[in-house]
């Protein structure tokens, strides 16, 4: 077990405990996938007991902000940009990685921003996505088999019987790395690194140092024209010192999203506080199952990941389960169909969808239905790949008439290589050279700004 098994120091009292037996516990009698297997049940006990008497990460109030832009995205009047690591980590949570990934997002968004004349809603894949689901519930090296790691949320990476172990205690750590990532990202996106003229010089500057710079050389300057306007115009620029952003995560660790639900004073409907924007994975959508049940108890804006098998009756079924109410912004589904398949499978979700007046935000997640095994053994994803099944999406769209609603994306500030291709490209033969994701590899820091440069001229096409 990990150093805190016999923690029992309470946050204070904050007098907003979740009652066991309240609405954000319904979901206890149904099957619940991908849960871990503590080892003592009275520990993961203590360990949610700690997280129910501590305070919310983020407020009702936000997430309600939140669910306001998703409607506009609904409406055909915003894009959403999501993006952050496949699996943080506790070691990860530093000052560093946290700016990477802001900086990555802020400039992804300025592009992405000027090509669609859209407000872009900026949501993090970060401050609470540490736990992940497995294809395999064990994993086997040289004759020795044992559990999976499972996200920092639930056991360790290092592939021994101690890392492995799951450990209720490291719920408390999520909670504090995600405190520690969203403290940091509220200062930064308020404290001035979010200047839009800021993140404009960082863009100039990676057309200048990029291989497929000329390219986008059109769309930045475009960029500089329009600040430079603003500016002669007498245009308060106060407005574009900060940014809006919002944090997300997959809902699947039952037992701390549970704890961390709260109650909201006047309404009576309740929260999941842990993050802004909560989605229900591919593994883990089925109607009967339990994250079904535990997401229709919350009020947040959800998602739920859609894979190439997601039937229009699956995707109905979760709309009535999920969003009863056919409240724009409530549901948003992401599509991670893979590019060879998202042209045939996405129609008839989106013309039955449309079809039953539900008005629900379309996005797409073009990494995770094109993952393969390179020769040297590393996951990885074409960059390509990535490309194409984002612009099948936006063919999609565009065929049918409706809004294609933006991207979720794995990524990283960091110069890793993980992913292939890319305007400064990444190649096979280079993928040992630093590929340090916890889980599925992550468009590194010029790879992101290609697809937001490429995305831009998708939108203005
Ligand atoms: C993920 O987003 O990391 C993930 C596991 O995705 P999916 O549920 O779509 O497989
Ligand atoms: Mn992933």
């Amino acid at each position: 077990m990990e150093n805190e098994s016999s923690e029992t120091g309470q946050p204070g009292e904050s007098g907003e405990t979740w009652a066991a037996g309240g609405p954000g516990d319904s979901w206890r009698t149904l099957a619940a996938a991908q849960q871990p297997d503590w080892p003592d049940r009275r520990e993961a006990a203590a360990a949610t007991r700690w997280l129910t008497q501590a305070p919310p990460l983020v407020l009702a109030a936000e997430c309600d902000r939140l669910r306001e832009r998703m409607a506009a995205v609904a409406r055909g009047e915003a894009v959403l940009l999501q993006g952050g690591d496949c699996a943080e980590t506790f070691g990860e949570a530093t000052s560093q990685g946290v700016r990477g990934k802001l900086r990555t997002l802020l400039q992804m968004a300025v592009v992405l921003t000027h090509a669609t004349a859209l407000p872009v809603v900026k949501v993090g894949r970060m401050a609470g996505q540490y736990a992940k689901p497995r294809s395999s519930p064990v994993e086997s090296r040289d004759g020795l088999t044992l559990p999976s790691y499972r996200g920092d949320a639930v056991n360790g990476a290092a592939f021994t019987e101690e890392a492995r172990t799951p450990d209720p205690w490291r719920m408390r750590r999520m909670y504090e790395a995600s405190a520690t990532t969203l403290n940091l990202v509220r200062a930064l996106t308020t404290g001035g690194f979010a200047d839009l003229r800021q993140v404009h010089d960082w863009n100039k500057g990676f057309v200048a140092g990029s291989a497929a710079g000329r390219r986008y050389e059109r769309i930045a300057d475009e960029i500089d024209r329009t600040l430079a306007f603003m500016q002669a115009c007498g245009v308060g620029l106060g407005e574009l010192t900060s940014a809006e952003f919002f944090v997300g995560h997959e809902g699947l660790l039952l037992d701390y999203e549970a704890a961390l639900t709260r109650p909201e004073g006047e309404t009576g409907r309740s929260y999941a506080a842990s993050g802004h924007l909560l989605w229900i994975g591919e593994r883990t959508r089925d109607l009967d199952g339990a994250h079904v049940e535990y997401f229709s108890r919350i009020a947040n804006p959800i998602a739920v990941k859609l894979g190439p098998t997601a039937s229009a009756d699956d995707v109905l079924g979760l709309i009535d389960r999920l969003d009863p109410a056919r409240e724009p912004g409530r549901l948003t589904l992401v599509v991670r169909a893979g590019a060879d398949r998202v042209r045939d499978v996405l129609p008839t979700l989106v013309e039955k969808v449309t079809a039953e007046g539900a008005r629900v935000c379309w996005v797409s997640d073009p990494m995770h239905g094109n993952t393969f095994t390179a020769p040297s053994g590393h996951k990885t994803r074409r960059f390509d790949a990535v490309l194409d099944e984002v612009r099948g999406f936006m063919e999609v769209h565009h065929a049918l008439g409706t809004h294609p609603g933006g991207v979720h994306v794995e990524l990283t500030g960091d110069d890793v290589t993980e992913c292939v291709g890319g305007g400064n490209a990444v190649r096979t033969e280079d993928l040992a050279q630093r590929y340090e994701t916890a889980c599925d590899p992550r468009l590194n820091h010029d790879q992101s700004l290609d697809l937001a440069f490429l995305l831009a001229e998708m939108y203005r096409e």
